[in-house]
């Protein structure tokens, strides 16, 4: 197999230029451009003749280039357009944006076009191009073209012979982890069969063969994977918590509310799993706001009380120390040590925090992935939390279990997963799910606006906190490129609000460049309501509570997914207070359009994922990328339930056979990103 990681200058037809442009488009070894697979097709088969093409249906045809020619329009768009001519008619085929397509489309020439029809009213019909390609005699051999991802200076056609290159002279070396009877079994081709046949399809059956076993071949591969990190938790030392503790049931009563149903529900499952010899693996999925945190406190006492540590991980320092303060205060008058440990613990302090881990003075350990370092040794852990785990892989989470032996694991989250998704990430969790808010919650009332309403949102706004002692968010966007230009717009913001409209009210800011102590600080100063609006980066998107803000202000939202925005919306609403959200967008695409019409029809955010994965589909669906189900590039999630479900029984077969080293690598190969956390 490691042939296939050779470097692609190997490659016949890759020199160093070839390979720079490769590099570009995030292929660097062999395996990378074997999975490099086609985002579309051209089939030679399949053209439409041009006088009988239909507006607005996506056709194709095929005919001589008669004359090219560029305008350009009053708004400065470059416009090339060509005469196309087959043996019915003509149509003028147009290239938008694109000025050096008139080096690549000459008179005279032979070209398939796919794309759209459009009709207009002074002009006739023109042929809005999405794929070309200019037929050579050499080549045309292949009835079905591939379409790949290019990168400039790097064509089509160069991008076919490298990849066929690369097919003949390396399928042999790729590994096939499916015997014959295994295969004859599921009705899946070979796999170098299916390579083949995904880049050049011999015909339909083929292609389609060719996708199902490469859909699988990565479903699997993401089972075992999951199951490779359990097989290595030792499964002696069973972690037994106790039935009955006091701590558990004075803790229960002194709560400031009563737990609602749902809470109640999920706590007898999970202190059953806990009671259980066998280790817990559970999802604990609940809406935002929906109380986890009181659901995994309780479990954690129930740890404690059971001479057990307990942990709890969240992606945010902001967010570990709030669970710090509020378990702090929760454990207060017990016997209970707490302690805290981030990224930003110093290095005295971090030393004496994990000396009292190790000898077990500490009973319960609050932080973030500063909690996995090798360094952080427990005496006796017996229950692990991890909040808002799609923010985690699924290394991370592996790596705080790794911690005791054979413990309890509770993860949280507030994203509602689809079932096939959750089954793919998870493989065997155990889920509980809190179906209810508490009472007394108002709907929150959202609202999209145009920036050019600002002024008047602005009136609303110092009203309300002025006479109503409303707390208000103001959310600026990640700019992903530039934290730097993140900073900038919430900084001028905040000057911006401070000296104008705000000026007699008490407005604070908070960004990712902050020191922890000074998020802190201004979080604190928030809850206690020394600071009436807080102007932020996108830094406070996960959990933070604080109840009596009722106003969220988030600008530019059309830069925002759906789920973070309902994340987001999810930090008002949590008091009596009637809670608003305003959205302040000026969105160009419909997609932008459809996610915030959708926030502003409900606020339910199991709806809004499934809306999610509709308009977005699962490759950028929220917490994709951390689990490494970015590395299915074939397999589709929303549409695959099928196979999803035959990869976890094909994992279970080949778990006993064939998990050995070469299995091991590919695995990693294939799931290389997956290790990483998402940035805050
Ligand atoms: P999430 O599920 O989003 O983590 P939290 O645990 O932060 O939600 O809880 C949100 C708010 O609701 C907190 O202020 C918490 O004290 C409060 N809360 C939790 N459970 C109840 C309940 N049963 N009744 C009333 N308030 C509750
Ligand atoms: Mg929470």
């Amino acid at each position: 197999m490691d042939r296939l990681l050779e470097d692609l200058q190997y490659i016949k037809g890759v020199g160093p230029k070839r390979r720079k442009q490769l590099n570009r488009l995030g292929l660097n070894t062999v395996f990378d451009l074997i999975w490099n697979i086609p985002r579309s097709y051209f089939n030679r088969d399949n053209v439409n003749r041009i006088t009988e093409l239909r507006d607005s249906e996506a056709s194709s045809i095929k005919g001589k280039i008669c004359s090219t020619g560029t305008t350009r329009t009053r708004s400065g768009m470059i416009i090339f357009k060509a005469l196309v001519q087959d043996d019915s008619g003509a149509i003028t085929a147009v290239w938008f944006n694109q000025p050096f397509m008139s080096r690549i489309i000459k008179p005279g020439q032979d070209v398939f076009l796919s794309g759209k029809p459009r009709m207009f009213s002074f002009s006739g019909m023109e042929f809005n191009v999405s794929e070309y390609e200019v037929i050579e005699d050499k080549d045309t051999y292949f009835k079905v073209l591939p379409i790949y991802a290019l990168t400039e200076g790097l064509s089509q056609r160069m991008m076919r012979s490298i990849t066929l290159n690369s097919i003949r002279d390396y399928l042999d070396y790729y590994p096939e982890v499916l015997d014959k009877n295994l295969r004859k079994k599921y009705n899946l081709c070979p796999i170098d069969y299916a390579f083949s046949n995904i880049h050049f399809p011999n015909s339909r059956e083929a292609y389609r063969q060719a996708r199902k076993r490469l859909a699988m071949e990565e479903l699997f591969l993401f089972q075992l994977q999951i199951r490779q990190l359990e097989r290595y938790l030792p499964k002696d030392n069973y972690v037994i918590h106790q039935e009955k503790t006091d701590l558990v049931k004075r803790l229960t009563s002194e709560l400031p509310f009563q737990l609602t149903k749902a809470q109640k529900k999920v706590v007898n499952e999970i202190f059953a799993d806990m009671e259980s010899p066998l280790a817990m693996n559970r999802l604990l999925q609940g809406d935002v706001g929906a109380g986890k945190t009181a659901v995994a406190a309780l479990a954690m006492a129930k740890a404690i009380a059971s001479g057990f540590q307990a942990a709890i991980m969240a992606p945010t320092e902001i967010l570990a120390q709030q669970h710090y303060t509020a378990l702090e205060r929760f454990f207060s008058g017990y016997d209970v040590i707490v302690a805290r440990l981030t990224g930003g613990t110093s290095g005295a302090e971090r030393r004496l925090i994990l000396e009292a881990v190790r000898s077990g003075e500490i009973d319960l350990l609050v932080g973030t992935h500063a909690l996995i370092q090798d360094d952080v040794v427990f005496h006796r852990l017996g229950l692990v939390v991890i909040d808002e785990q799609h923010r985690f892989g699924v290394r991370q989470r592996a790596a705080l279990s790794d911690k005791g032996n054979s413990l309890d694991v509770l993860v949280m989250t507030a994203t509602p997963i689809p079932r096939t998704l959750a089954l793919t990430v998870y493989g065997d969790l155990d889920l509980s799910v809190i179906n209810e808010l508490p009472p007394g919650r108002k709907a929150i009332k959202t609202y999209f606006i145009k920036p050019q309403r600002r002024q008047q949102l602005y009136q609303f706004i110092y009203e309300q906190v002025h006479n109503k002692a409303a707390q208000a968010y103001i959310v600026c966007p990640l700019v992903e490129e530039s934290e730097k230009q993140d900073l900038q717009a919430a900084v001028s913001l905040y000057e911006e609000l401070k000296t104008g409209v705000f000026s007699n009210l008490k407005v604070g800011l908070i960004h990712g460049r902050l020191k922890p102590t000074e998020k802190d600080m201004a979080m604190q100063m928030f809850k206690q309501g020394k600071i009436q609006i807080l102007v932020s980066t996108s830094v406070i998107e996960v959990g933070v509570d604080v109840p009596d803000a009722s106003i969220m202000v988030i600008e530019q939202a059309e830069r925002f997914g759906l789920s973070q925005l309902h994340q987001l919306r999810g930090r008002v609403g949590r008091g009596h207070r009637q809670s608003y959200c305003f959205l302040i967008a000026d969105p160009r695409n419909e997609e932008a359009v459809r996610r915030l019409q959708a926030m502003e029809k409900t606020n339910d955010g199991f709806k809004l994922a499934e809306e999610d994965l509709r308009i977005r589909g699962p490759g950028e669906f929220w917490g994709v990328r951390q689990h490494g189900l970015d590395g299915l590039k074939v397999a589709n999630l929303s549409k695959d339930h099928k196979l999803v479900e035959l990869s976890r029984v094909l994992a279970e077969e080949i778990k006993q056979d064939y998990m050995n080293s070469q299995l091991e690598k590919y695995i990693t190969l294939k799931f290389k990103k997956s290790n990483q956390v998402a940035p805050n």
